[in-house]
């Protein structure tokens, strides 16, 4: 394969944003596309894992991955002087079905918005300088919502 050069221009500045959500590729495109559309961010950090927000809920299963959070969160916010946080959930997500296999799908909702309050919590308590927003994607027929959660 030849060097494929992206059309997109590239941006000197660091972001002042992070966002987080899900690895699950059949929502990536959509977050990018809410991000730059939706939120008008020019360009933000990633962390960019499976469950997402789920990665700072501190509980027996996530005690390794929310270590790995804070450190490389951490790193994003002071290398960069990070100041805002965009937490994204998305509905079907295979890491609450993996860790509550027999909730329906109203109890992962519930337990999914659970979590993003209590990551933004947790975020607010690493870095108080982060203001700290939180989205629900929801699949509508062929398409993705974004549904702003307090
Ligand atoms: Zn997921």
């Amino acid at each position: 394969m030849n060097a494929f050069g992206s059309p997109i221009a590239w941006h000197k500045e660091f972001a002042d944003t992070l966002v987080l959500y899900c690895a699950d590729g059949r929502f990536v495109r959509q977050c990018e596309d809410f991000l730059t559309n939706g939120l008008k961010v020019a360009t933000c950090d990633h962390f960019v894992v499976p469950g997402g927000a789920g990665w700072l809920v501190l509980d027996a299963l996530t005690l390794h991955a929310y270590d790995a959070a804070r450190e490389h969160i951490g790193f994003l916010v002071q290398a960069h002087a990070l100041q805002r946080a965009v937490l994204i959930a998305h509905e079907d997500c295979g890491f609450y079905r993996h860790r509550f296999p027999h909730a329906t799908a109203d109890e992962l909702f519930q337990a999914q918005i659970k979590d993003l309050r209590q990551a933004a919590t947790t975020l607010r308590g690493w870095f108080p300088q982060l203001t700290v927003e939180m989205y629900y994607a929801r699949v509508e027929g062929e398409r993705v919502e974004f549904v702003p959660v307090q």
